[in-house]
């Protein structure tokens, strides 16, 4: 299987990507970001909103790895007004020149109010490439409808579990890539019986399976952890591949009914 995939901007993207939501600033992430190097990932997804950018930054620039070889994503916190002038201090926290994706967080305030913010900050060079997080099929149309670059991802939380297939059928549609944001469940799907019993058959652990069910399924995925052995455990899922059998078993485990929409609770 490839490790990247192209983007509809032309850019690429590595397809699996550790997640530092709820990874506290400092060591914590330092270390987090720093295994995750070790262990071969390129990409890295944080946010304004997660506090930690700075810590991200001070792990990318320590590690030796060159910037360009490492995919960085932030996200623009919709409380505030203008996504340029807060990238403007991502970029000066994370202490790099440019990310190479920018997300509007979620849809506060209309899914378009921050779109043109978004675009200006793409043309600036701040930004390689744009999209959106938690956002359903009719805010992705209005966002399409201004007419202007089109989203190139739509990052929301998806597991076999949150099988939102609707709307991955529309993003596919506009080729806009899906990243599945809480691929474990936060880690509540860990402990689920099915998911064991199919982990067990295949010899790999329930984290393994479900990443590797997302990228079967043609998702980014973004796995968190901050221990070094599980950091390193979840992204060896490239060398082994789900059955049809255990696909289909682990779709069936979807309690959205393949919904179009983005989140069942919105928090904002
Ligand atoms: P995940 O679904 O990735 O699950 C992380 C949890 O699983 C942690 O408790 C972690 O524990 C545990 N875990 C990780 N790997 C293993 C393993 N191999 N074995 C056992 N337990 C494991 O969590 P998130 O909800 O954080 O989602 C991942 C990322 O998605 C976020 O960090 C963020 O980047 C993104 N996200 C984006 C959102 C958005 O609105 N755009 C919303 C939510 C998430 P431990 O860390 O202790 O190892």
């Amino acid at each position: 299987m490839n490790t990247v995939r192209k983007l509809a901007d032309g850019t690429e993207i590595p397809l699996l990507g550790l997640g530092v939501w709820q990874v506290g600033d400092g060591r914590e992430c330092e270390d987090a970001v720093r295994w995750a190097l070790e262990a071969g990932y390129r990409h890295i997804d944080t946010a304004q909103v997660y506090g930690n950018e700075e810590s991200v930054g001070r792990a990318i620039r320590d590690s030796g790895v060159a910037r360009e070889d490492i995919y960085i994503t932030t996200k623009f916190a919709p409380a505030r007004r203008d996504p340029v002038a807060e990238l403007e201090g991502s970029l000066r926290r994370l202490g790099v020149d440019q990310v190479d994706l920018y997300l509007v967080h979620w849809p506060q305030g209309g899914p378009t109010r921050a779109w043109a913010g978004m675009q200006r900050a793409r043309e600036r060079g701040l930004a390689r490439s744009i999209g959106v997080s938690n956002f359903d099929v009719g805010e992705l149309a209005a966002v399409i409808a201004l007419g202007g670059a089109a989203p190139v991802v739509n990052q929301i939380q998806f597991s076999p579990f949150e099988y939102r297939r609707a709307l991955q059928d529309v993003c596919e549609r506009h080729d806009i890539a899906v990243e599945a944001y809480s691929p474990l469940g936060t880690g509540r799907h860990l402990g689920d019986e099915a998911l064991a019993a199919i982990a067990g058959r295949v010899g790999r652990t329930p984290a393994q399976v479900l990443i590797r069910w997302s990228l079967q399924r043609g998702l980014i995925v973004l796995p968190k952890s901050v221990h070094q052995d599980r950091i390193a455990q979840n992204f060896d899922v490239f060398g082994f591949d789900l059955g049809d059998d255990d696909l289909a078993a682990l779709d069936a485990l979807d309690r959205t009914g393949g919904t179009a929409t983005a989140h069942e609770h919105p928090w904002w």
